[in-house]
């Protein structure tokens, strides 16, 4: 188990190896699911906001680039 504090972005588990480098971050290897992600931190909009773009392009017709225009 590590402390590093890192979850997994798949399953949100800690329980991770480290298993190298990628582009300059550290990539780590769940336990839990064996998806490998890094350790750059989660940013970018919460997932509401992406079922609202979702949601906008299936019933609005709103293409993904002008939807990205309104969500930002
Ligand atoms: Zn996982």
């Amino acid at each position: 188990m590590s402390v590093d504090g890192l979850c997994c972005k798949r399953c949100g588990s800690l329980d991770h190896v480290k298993s190298g480098l990628a582009w300059h971050h550290q990539r780590c290897r769940c336990r839990a699911c064996g998806c490998h992600f890094t350790d750059t931190p989660m940013r970018g909009k919460p997932p509401a906001t992406k079922a609202l773009a979702v949601l906008l392009y299936s019933m609005g017709g709103m293409s993904f680039s002008a939807i990205g225009r309104v969500l930002g």
